[in-house]
């Protein structure tokens, strides 16, 4: 039998905004020592370059070829992931509303997706990654060792954004306004909608605490250390 603390998974963790997901996938990257990456950052990333290149968010050939021309890195720090846009940081410019509902409008075109989905599988191709957005479970790692969708109910994520958020100044109406627009757009789009997949783990985080869920997912990845001995994916 491998040694289970050597294998090194793929853990998928999709949901809705303000579900708790970017705080669960830091906190356990960081407990089992594996990489943590936002998908949702490389969305925001390409969002803000179409912004600032006057570019429409309909335009999809046009937003294909800006994102094949771009270098969008993700890079993992103690207080979160770094975005760097074509070198630049742009970490605190990307979490702004407009640059939220510009990627939930990019995100609908295929040929975005397909680039996106792409360099994401590079970046998760050997495991050991920790990735949170709204199809890795479905489409970029259908294979991935564990999945979980968390969600929450809505009147709590939007107040658990209104509470991250108050520094940037918007309104609560406005930012439970925007969250709710780009919840709808996320789960009615044509290609790769945000929904569970057929075999992920449904976490309600309504009542459970950040730790709650932490250990809930915890036990999930144990149990599957444990229980895989597959030797294929082991890196290390
Ligand atoms: O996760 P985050 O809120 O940063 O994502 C911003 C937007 O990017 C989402 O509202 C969604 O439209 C898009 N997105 C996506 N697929 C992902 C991650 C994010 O379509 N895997």
């Amino acid at each position: 039998m491998s040694e289970p603390s050597a294998r090194k998974l793929i853990i998928a963790i999709d949901g809705p905004a303000g579900a708790g997901k970017s705080t669960i996938a830091s906190r356990l990257a960081r407990k089992l020592g594996y990489a943590n990456l936002e998908s949702g950052a490389m969305y925001r990333a390409l969002a803000l370059k179409a912004i600032e290149n006057d570019i429409s968010f309909d335009d999809e050939p046009t937003l294909s070829d800006l994102a094949h021309k771009s270098r969008i890195k993700i890079e993992p720090t103690l207080g979160g992931n770094r975005v760097l846009l074509d070198g630049r940081d742009v970490t605190l410019r990307v979490r702004e509303a407009d640059v939220s509902q510009a990627a939930s409008r990019v995100s609908i075109h295929p040929q975005v997706r397909e680039w996106m989905v792409a360099r994401q599988r590079e970046l998760g191709t050997n495991g050991g990654v920790v990735m949170e957005g709204r199809d890795i479970g479905t489409k970029v790692f259908p294979d991935a060792e564990v999945k979980v969708f968390l969600d929450a109910d809505p009147v709590i994520r939007e107040q658990r954004r209104i509470q991250q958020q108050h520094s940037h100044g918007a309104s609560s109406e406005a930012m439970a306004a925007e969250l709710r627009e780009r919840d709808r757009r996320d789960r009615t789009r044509a290609n790769s909608p945000l929904a569970p997949a057929h075999d992920a783990t449904i976490i309600d985080s309504t009542s459970l605490s950040e730790d709650e869920v932490l250990l809930t997912i915890e036990a999930l990845v144990d149990k599957k250390l444990r229980a895989n001995t597959s030797p294929e994916r082991n890196v290390s």
